[in-house]
């Protein structure tokens, strides 16, 4: 097999076919600004309206109005956490968890050195949320609770409407990072107690550099981004207009294929992890107790490092990625894992791999050929472990052409 198989779709997706194909006429003749009022722009305006109702649709919210588009996840987050704030410029004391993506958590910390004060809640050896901890957390001087759908490291599924019921008893606002759960699993956002809800189109086969903040009618949102009327003046600047319509066809698609493509992926996923289970030593899944999204998958190799599986998977042309963040060189363990208190043997050894609806059954047996290679080679570097092994893994590890580093 020559070409790649891309295992790493919790970081981007492929952009559908047609989903260019709709934003072509955008980038090109329908250049109008959709502000003006003339009939060039005008067409402009009504395509976005139509791409606010695709985007309303897939997360089930009430109306399309509620949709404001953002040029991405981090941006949405960002938005919700700090609208709600400046919102309730009285209360000072925010509720997240200690396993968000960093466009939370690097925002609350930065709040927190502004004078708020953060209860970053734990989670479980399953990676769960204990839901009285939450309640207890809350208090009167609470401005606003912010909770991650899905994690993003893990696949793991946080009870958010359980957890909205909690927040709301307390007239509390409450955003959902939905960012890796859109397109994944179906979303009632009208159904569910959540006031605000960010997504993002290149998790779901739209472009890079487009997203969406879903605000409940109703909630109070002051703007983030100041200047122009756009947005019914909740979100200025001209509208990013062909990744706005990309992120609308995606929309529609994902919506349209969800229960039979989630299924598809989850029976890929599932074969995936039982095969790695069976022919690796010393692998686990991580928050494989809980429920997950049905394309995530991180998979612990003990005693190893998830980098140089990674070196050695993409010499046979498979991408996936591990779980840590990587900081100027050095490589830090996973807050996620970190907070689930997997033990040092497992926490370097993580590995996410992330499928899509474009994954398949051969591909599922071509990771499944390599990685027991890998792991097998990369085991026996270290297998002497913790004495001469380590040492010896540090001479060895991942070298070119040395029989595993074929691309395949
Ligand atoms: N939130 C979660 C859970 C994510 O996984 C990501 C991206 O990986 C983001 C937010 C940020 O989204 P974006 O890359 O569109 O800024």
């Amino acid at each position: 097999m020559g070409s790649e198989v891309y295992f790493d779709n919790n970081a981007t997706t492929r952009v559908l076919p047609e989903v260019a194909a709709a934003m072509q006429p955008y980038l090109t003749e329908l250049y109008g600004n959709p502000s003006s009022i003339h009939r060039f722009g005008a067409q402009v305006a009504q395509k976005i309206s139509e791409a606010r109702s695709q985007v309303a649709s897939l997360i089930g919210a009430a109306d399309p109005i509620e949709i404001i588009f953002t040029s991405c996840g981090t941006e949405g987050d960002n938005a919700a956490v700090r609208g709600m704030a400046e919102a309730r410029p009285d209360k000072r004391h925010i509720v997240t968890t200690q396993v968000e993506h960093p466009a939370i958590l690097g925002l609350c910390q930065h709040l927190e050195k502004r004078g708020y004060r953060v209860t970053w809640l734990g989670v479980n050896h399953d990676g769960m949320l204990d839901l009285e901890e939450l309640r207890n957390s809350l208090t009167d001087d609470t401005a606003l609770v912010s909770i991650m759908y899905a994690n993003n490291e893990t696949g793991v599924i946080f009870p958010i409407d359980k957890i909205g019921e909690i927040v709301r008893a307390k007239g509390i606002p409450f955003h959902v990072d939905a960012v890796q759960a859109a397109g994944k699993i179906s979303l009632k956002v009208k159904d569910s107690p959540v006031d605000l809800l960010t997504i993002s189109g290149h998790k779901f086969h739209a472009p890079k550099g487009i997203g969406a903040l879903y605000v409940r009618r109703g909630v109070t949102f002051p703007p983030f981004i100041m200047g122009g009327h756009q947005e019914k003046n909740r979100r200025a600047g001209t509208e990013n207009v062909a990744g706005i319509v990309g992120m609308g066809a995606a929309a529609e698609s994902t919506r349209k294929n969800l229960v039979q493509e989630s299924e598809k992926i989850r029976g890929l996923r599932d074969q995936l992890e039982d095969a790695l289970l069976e022919s690796c030593p010393d692998c686990r899944i991580n928050g494989r107790n809980s429920e997950r999204l049905p394309n995530t998958s991180n998979v612990s190799f003990r005693y190893l490092e998830g980098e140089s599986i990674l070196v050695l998977l993409d010499q046979f042309g498979i991408c996936a990625s591990t779980g840590s963040a990587c900081t100027a060189g050095s490589s830090e363990p996973s807050h996620v894992l970190r907070a689930m208190a997997v033990a040092p043997d497992w926490l370097q050894g993580a590995v996410r791999f992330s499928l899509s609806r474009f994954s398949t059954a051969e591909e599922v047996c071509y990771v499944n050929e390599k990685a027991p290679l890998i792991v097998q080679r990369l085991q026996g570097l270290s297998a002497l472990g913790k004495l001469a092994g380590q040492q010896q893994a540090q001479q060895e590890k991942p070298r070119t052409g040395n029989g595993v580093g074929v691309r395949g």
